[in-house]
């Protein structure tokens, strides 16, 4: 006869088991109240599996991390503690955690491993996890894409041992898509001895509306499919069809490259989770843009045909919070900027303009101008960016204003009532406001 706990625990697993996760958490919350109860059950690692999958990836590791105190030779908490700290973007602290030979057959930890060994500038070690995945043969796509990174890092590495110190600037602005990244870069970019270039990554891009995606068959394909030059359009003055084809075929120093070919020492891109392909190195200084995740599922939903691929609200939002957590949580503890990083909240900043943009420009080391809020007459040689808000910038003469379109109340409450049980998102948000305010901390 099997005793009550042992009934309890199989009740969780059968529920998580039959797709109903928020009965298995309420039950695990329940039958062990603290999380030394969860770390010192048997089933700990299953139910450290089961709240991560239900938007608690902070307590399953705060679990597995009290686990691995109580139970120092437990491999398999450990191995789990990697993947849900990966999971976070925290994959600075995950080789220290795991055993000698930890990841053999284990696609999830070679994953987090070869992230590990890209974020400290390890290109050979990179490519021996990717390796690894490649023999396993589950995921033939994370092998090949953790491939090519590694050499794009190693060529990266070489070309700045033979290279001098540069003396250029770079101001990278990340986020997720519609985080305000298109106006921001384009208020920057009218700073006296700045240059923005919107996406940087989609100079040697095909164009949204082309028949083919990603980068551009610089032989066989037509000019017209290349991205256009929002000034110039396809034939751009200052990015000719050379220069582009030349910056395709050897990618390394790409941001310094185009300084030089541009002849400016100020560079803003908005290349937002793309700029590890731009720069390997991270030799730049950051702004991260965010917005209330209410205010950036708004700016997703008005396009939700195109991003969000559900056909329900929830899907969407469901699909929506998923993009968000995994980009900040990265942003927030995965990406180290050489030259140091600012964290920004949109919808602060549309209140406070001026006074945003000056504390911004002062921890940037650019010159502050409050004119570039309301004008900025120099055409910018930009790239990809959102269409739509530099149209309504062109006809409101620069002046940024913020028009939201509201979605209707039911929907507003259900994803209020989703976010406030995603305890994740909340953690997350206010990790992110905290860092907002240590930089504008009187706004
Ligand atoms: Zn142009």
């Amino acid at each position: 006869m099997p005793d009550n706990q042992t009934i309890v625990d199989l009740l969780i697993r059968s529920y998580h088991g039959c797709d109903q996760p928020a009965k298995a958490v309420a039950l695990i919350t329940q039958h062990y109240p603290t999380i030394q109860d969860i770390a010192a059950s048997p089933n700990c690692v299953i139910f450290a599996r089961i709240l991560a999958a239900n938007n608690r990836i902070s307590k399953a590791i705060s679990v597995l991390h009290e686990r691995i105190a109580l139970k120092p030779d437990d491999i398999n908490a450990r191995k789990s503690m990697a993947v849900q700290l990966g999971r976070q973007g925290r994959v600075s602290e995950v080789e220290a955690i795991l055993p000698a030979e930890p990841a053999a057959g284990n696609p999830a930890l070679l994953s987090v491993l070869a992230r590990a060994a890209l974020h400290r500038d390890d290109a050979s070690q990179c490519l021996a996890y990717a390796e690894m995945m490649g023999a396993l043969q589950t995921s033939p796509e994370a092998a090949h894409r953790f491939r090519k990174s590694a050499l794009r890092l190693q060529a990266e590495l070489e070309a700045e041992s033979n290279s001098s110190a540069s003396d250029i600037n770079v101001i990278a602005i990340l986020g997720i898509s519609f985080c305000g990244s298109t106006m921001l870069s384009s208020v920057l970019g009218a700073l006296d001895g700045c240059e923005n270039l919107s996406e940087s990554h989609a100079i040697t891009k095909y164009r949204r509306a082309a028949r083919e995606s990603g980068e551009f068959d610089f032989d066989n394909g037509k000019v017209e499919d290349l991205v256009p030059c929002s000034s110039c359009g396809s034939n751009c003055e200052v990015f000719d069809f050379e220069f582009r084809k030349a910056l395709q075929a050897d990618p390394t120093n790409r941001l310094l490259k185009i300084c030089k070919h541009i002849g400016c020492k100020t560079v803003i891109t908005a290349d937002k989770t793309e700029i590890r392909v731009v720069d390997p190195l991270q030799r730049y200084k950051a702004v991260i843009l965010f917005k209330t995740p209410y205010n950036a599922f708004c700016s997703f939903y008005k396009r939700q045909k195109r991003w969000l691929k559900s056909d329900t609200v929830e899907g969407s939002i469901n699909a929506f919070l998923t993009v968000y957590k995994r980009a900040y949580s990265s942003f927030l503890n995965e990406h180290a900027p050489k030259e140091g990083r600012v964290f920004m909240h949109w919808d602060s900043f549309v209140t406070d303009q001026a006074d945003h943009l000056e504390i911004l420009c002062k921890e940037l080391d650019l010159v502050f101008d409050k004119d570039v809020l309301t004008s900025r007459p120099d055409p910018q040689h930009t790239f990809g960016g959102n269409g739509p808000v530099r149209k309504a910038a062109k006809e409101s003469e620069g002046t940024v204003k913020i028009t939201r379109k509201a979605i209707s109340t039911s929907e507003q409450d259900l994803f209020n009532r989703l976010a406030d049980q995603d305890e994740d998102l909340q953690i997350l948000y206010q990790q992110l406001m905290d860092q907002y305010r240590e930089t504008f901390g009187r706004m």
